[in-house]
């Protein structure tokens, strides 16, 4: 199988995991070699209520009973959309009270981008060194990148970037940005959290200057920081909100969130500015709604605390720099490469599944299920912090 995965599946990389999947259940992965692993990042911060939780698979299989893809997004009345939008913005601040369903992530950062230019009329985009915001061209254009966006060049025009958690800079947000997007805490980055002050800042130029401001929370959202969405740590509100990931318990799916007034500027001139056949699919929508009802109900939130104060405490010692992040969406930060590289090899000898952030190669990233339980939590961290022991001396 892996010389017919070679062959036929379009390779991302030379060095793909490689594990061939037998079955997933909870916070485990099972291979058709018969190893058990235990997700330790959540398919890259996606089951967050573990792989085929049971009220996710019972919605899904319901909703695949009634009736599948029916229409373009949009146009029919669809009870498991309209549902999950009613749920999501009856958590959600007054102004974000509307839902545009797409695919993925990206293209909600790509529909929140067009959305921002449409409204206001204006060119000029703002994002940050560092961030990422995905991989089709609207998001890459906007992502602190280099050696992801210079193979692409020309992007899109009129996009500059700023340092995270610097004033210096804030004055470019005039009145000719449409919008400035950023992560409340910076993923594929590094795990870099806001400072609280600054991102107010962020909100106030963007307020006086009449430009939007949209948080990219598609890694960071639903639970993962301890809180369902991560701005609600900051006191400040986004005019546009992207998710995706972990919203629909391991479906695809991806939403944009804004106000009326803010959408209404996607319905004219022309009508169907954001066209998306499978946008908000019926399935995934359907999933959505089973997994925020399942997450509003636990104790998920308490979970990631308690997943923080755990890795803070037992991830200490030689060889280890920090643990920074919030909740579930952590970083353990390592001496150098060498080191990070081992750890990770050893642990995944032991069948537990890190990995690294798109860019950063001495930072592990530390993103358990939230239904893990306490005593795999901790063996877990004990396993990695001895893995660090044994391997930072020989580094
Ligand atoms: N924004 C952020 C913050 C992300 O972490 C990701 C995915 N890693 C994306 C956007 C892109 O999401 P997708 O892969 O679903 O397009």
């Amino acid at each position: 199988m892996l010389e017919k995965f070679q062959k036929v599946i379009a390779q991302t990389s030379d060095q793909p995991m490689g594990l061939e999947i037998s079955h997933a259940e909870g916070p485990f992965i099972y291979t058709t070699k018969g190893r058990r692993y235990l997700d330790f990042i959540s398919g890259i911060a996606v089951s967050s209520l573990g792989h085929r939780h049971p009220a996710v698979v019972k919605a899904i299989k319901e909703q695949v009973d009634r009736h599948l893809h029916v229409m373009v997004y949009g146009e029919f009345i669809q009870s498991a959309q309209v549902d999950f939008a009613d749920l999501l913005t009856s958590q959600l601040p007054e102004n974000l009270s509307q839902v545009y369903l797409v695919n993925s992530g990206t293209e909600a950062n790509e529909g929140a981008l067009k959305l921002a230019k449409k409204f206001t009329g204006r060119t000029k985009l703002i994002g940050f060194n560092n961030s990422y915001h995905g991989d089709t061209h609207g998001s890459l254009s906007v992502t602190g990148r280099h050696i992801y966006r210079d193979p692409y060049e020309p992007l899109l025009p009129d996009v500059h970037f700023l340092d995270f958690n610097q004033y210096e800079g804030l004055d470019l947000i005039d009145e000719d940005t449409a919008a400035v997007i950023m992560e409340p805490i910076q993923g594929e980055g590094g795990i870099i959290e806001s400072d609280p002050d600054w991102i107010c800042e962020v909100r106030n130029r963007c307020d006086e200057a009449g430009a939007l401001l949209i948080f990219d929370e598609i890694q960071s959202g639903f639970g993962r920081t301890g809180k369902l969405f991560t701005f609600e740590h900051y006191n400040v509100v986004p005019d546009i909100l992207c998710l995706a990931k972990a919203m629909s318990g391991g479906m695809p799916m991806g939403a944009f969130v804004s106000s009326p007034k803010i959408f209404e500027a996607f319905k004219y001139d022309p009508p169907l500015n954001h066209v998306t056949t499978f946008g908000g699919h019926p399935v995934s929508a359907a999933a959505a709604y089973a997994n925020l009802k399942e997450l509003l109900s636990g104790d998920y939130f308490e979970k990631a605390e308690l997943i923080e104060e755990k890795a803070k405490t037992i991830l200490s010692g030689p060889g280890i720099i920090e643990v920074r992040g919030k909740g579930a969406m952590l970083g353990l930060q390592l001496e150098n490469r060498e080191l990070t590289q081992k750890v990770v090899e050893e642990c995944f000898g032991k069948e537990i599944l890190l990995g690294w952030t798109l860019h950063s190669d001495t930072l592990i990233r530390i993103a358990p299920p939230l239904i893990i339980e306490d005593k795999l939590l901790i063996e877990t961290l004990e396993t990695i912090a001895g893995a660090v022991r044994r391997n930072v001396h020989t580094t």
